[in-house]
């Protein structure tokens, strides 16, 4: 018997093709793409994931992308195997390890650098993670740049009696408040969800919500998700319900959509192209501050 509480699903979306973010990030774009218009995913406005990659052993050099700019938004980087070194020209550096998060606000204008941290570049391993970029309402896309790390004890686990296991980085979940502070509304949830559990996440129906399998498959209004699989919800209903049909990993992304123009290109997300136009300019000009050595 379907609960009218529950939302129904508006589209299942497997992303097919991969890409290398510099030579050290093998990524699936999921959004921006046709299939996830901007407004559906909003406020989030790209999601690059990585599915576990092995690595082999490098003898010199680095794995990942250097120094470029960003401006108008957040980067948001999940890791679960592996490690990513960052660091910005506003003073900020740090790794994050199996479970951490990094949460870096661009917002009026940030350089930063993104590695394969050294010892995993030398010895090799596996990389498993996502990058999310977090709109910011058009008041805020001047803010001072700053940075979250936010290491895996920061994020409290909410423990169901079906033996569900539910990381809360960002929003609330049953009383549990995650440590990811935000712009806008936003809730963010790391799901290990065992074999015949059901997950049911309660959300503003305003909320625009995803959910990314990264591990196993579940039904979703009776419509079967597999691994690699982004579900996204129609806002209709108070919550979404999840039922595992194998040990399952979802990563659920949700936030209250900013119905703000939205002008992405490149490292900039914008309102409007004379922005974006504005942004190019302004890092010529050195307002992105300098690039370190
Ligand atoms: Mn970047």
């Amino acid at each position: 018997m379907p609960n009218a509480m529950n939302r129904t699903v508006e589209a299942i979306h497997r992303s097919t093709t991969f890409h290398w973010v510099g030579n050290g990030f093998h990524v699936s774009t999921y959004f921006p793409s046709a299939a996830l218009p901007a407004e559906r995913v909003s406020p989030f406005v790209l999601m690059d994931y990585g599915p576990p990659k092995e690595f082999g052993p490098l003898a010199t050099g680095k794995r990942g992308v250097g120094w470029h700019p960003h401006r108008g938004f957040e980067t948001v980087t999940l890791a679960w195997e592996g490690a990513v070194a960052h660091r910005d020209n506003a003073g900020h550096s740090g790794v994050i390890g199996p479970g951490d998060v990094q949460w870096m606000t661009a917002a009026a204008g940030i350089f930063h650098e993104e590695f394969h941290e050294e010892k995993l570049t030398r010895s090799g391993g596996r990389m498993h993670m996502m990058q999310l970029w977090v709109n910011l309402p058009k008041k805020d896309k001047f803010a001072k740049p700053a940075y979250q790390p936010i290491t895996s004890s920061d994020i409290p686990r909410v423990k169901l009696d079906n033996g569900s296991t539910i990381r809360v980085i960002a929003g609330e979940l049953n009383g549990t408040r995650g440590p990811a502070r935000t712009f806008t509304p936003i809730t963010m949830l790391d799901a290990n969800v065992p074999a015949g559990a059901k997950l049911t996440v309660p959300l503003p129906s305003t909320f625009n919500a995803l959910a990314v399998v990264a591990k196993g498959r579940v039904l979703a209004d009776g419509k079967p998700a597999a691994r690699g699989e982004l579900v996204l919800f129609a806002n209709n209903g108070e919550q979404l319900e999840l039922v595992a049909e194998e040990d399952t990993h979802l990563i659920i992304l949700a936030g209250e959509p900013l119905r703000e123009p939205v002008v992405a290109y490149g490292p900039f997300v914008m309102n409007t192209m004379q922005e974006i136009k504005q942004a190019m300019i302004d890092v010529q000009l050195g307002k992105f501050g300098e690039v370190p050595d």
